[in-house]
């Protein structure tokens, strides 16, 4: 048997599966984990391929690390999505992180991972560190954020109620997701910044195979946040160069040098990274053309509630 996944309306990719390991329809998507000939294990959710064994740390390090190594002293997290525990495992590895919120929709997800995938989470979901809000990431957000309207002395940048690192871990912008990626939900996001240093990543889709959400995702952050960069690398369980963003209203990564980057690595954790290292850094800023193509597609804009529906969806399978 195969997995015949779509890229975009007219491309894709496929790998073998060995066997079926197992298949719901949970109360929001469908979650099949499979065992494949080349990735190991592999996690579907409504027929996109979300997780896979092999080489998941090209999609986890580079969605986290650009994010928390630039902030000078990161200390409360916010992890949106991210069922499979990947993101969750590479955050705690800093030390100065006192406290994760994981807002993660479906808790089905997180028993399929605990159940397939011990060497992704690595036991993260049991970290004292981390308190678990089951439900819509985006409810989640606003909730949050309208606390800190509400109570204008105890606003996020000088309460404890701030973030100083918020991290989305989203599946791609349909279904359940959808909501999570307008621009009403990124002022809501960044009313959580504790301060001027805080930071929020996300992925941003593919430059190659999905430009018009690539050129969307950035349209919109560019909308809301002071400073937007991005990095690539290729990730094999996408099919796809892939994309991250960081947004902040003061932070550029990209501006930042790889010596202090990887004296960031050494000083503030003990666990190695495959990926994200001094070697590597400015190989994930390079400017590739391709960027500055897919930010000019003519079907670029911003993504606001009252139209979420990004331009060239498609259906995956
Ligand atoms: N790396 C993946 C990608 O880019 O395709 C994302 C992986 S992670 C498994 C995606 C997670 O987002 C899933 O666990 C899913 O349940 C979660 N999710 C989807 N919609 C959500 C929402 N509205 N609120 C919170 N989490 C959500």
């Amino acid at each position: 048997m195969e997995i015949r996944e779509y890229s975009n309306a007219s491309s894709g990719f496929f790998y073998k599966v060995k066997e079926i390991l197992a298949s719901k329809q949970t109360q929001y998507q469908k979650a099949e984990l499979v065992e494949t000939e080349f990735f190991g294990k592999a996690l579907l959710l409504d027929g996109r391929t979300q997780v896979t064994e092999r080489w998941e740390y090209r999609y986890h390090e580079p969605l986290v690390h650009p994010a928390v190594l630039i902030h000078p002293n990161p200390k409360r997290a916010l992890l949106i999505g991210g069922g499979d525990g990947g993101t969750l495992r590479e955050i705690q590895k800093y030390k100065s992180i006192e406290s994760v919120d994981f807002a993660e929709l479906d808790p089905e997800v997180v028993t399929f991972s605990k159940e397939y995938f011990p060497t992704i989470h690595q036991n993260a979901f049991s970290d004292k560190r981390v308190t678990f809000h089951i439900g819509d990431g985006r409810e989640f957000v606003f909730n949050a954020a309208k606390n800190v309207s509400d109570n204008p002395k105890k606003d996020a940048r000088s309460s404890a109620n701030g973030y100083d690192i918020i991290i989305m871990d989203m599946t791609d912008p349909v279904g359940p997701a959808c909501m999570l990626y307008t621009k009403e939900f990124f002022l809501a996001v960044k009313k959580l910044f504790k301060n001027k240093n805080a930071v929020f990543s996300m992925h941003g889709e593919s430059p190659m195979a999905w430009p018009e959400a690539f050129a969307c995702i950035s349209a919109t952050l560019s909308d809301v946040f002071a400073h937007v960069s991005t990095s690539t690398c290729y990730v094999p369980m996408y099919g796809a160069l892939w994309s991250y963003k960081y947004a902040s209203d003061s932070r550029v990564p990209v501006l930042q040098d790889s010596g202090l980057i990887q004296d960031r690595i050494t000083e503030r954790f003990d666990k190695p990274l495959t990926f994200v290292n001094k070697e590597m850094w400015p190989s994930l800023f390079a400017n590739d053309p391709v960027i500055a193509e897919a930010d000019s597609h003519p079907l670029r804009r911003i993504i606001r509630d009252s139209d979420p529906v990004f331009p060239g969806i498609f259906d995956a399978q």
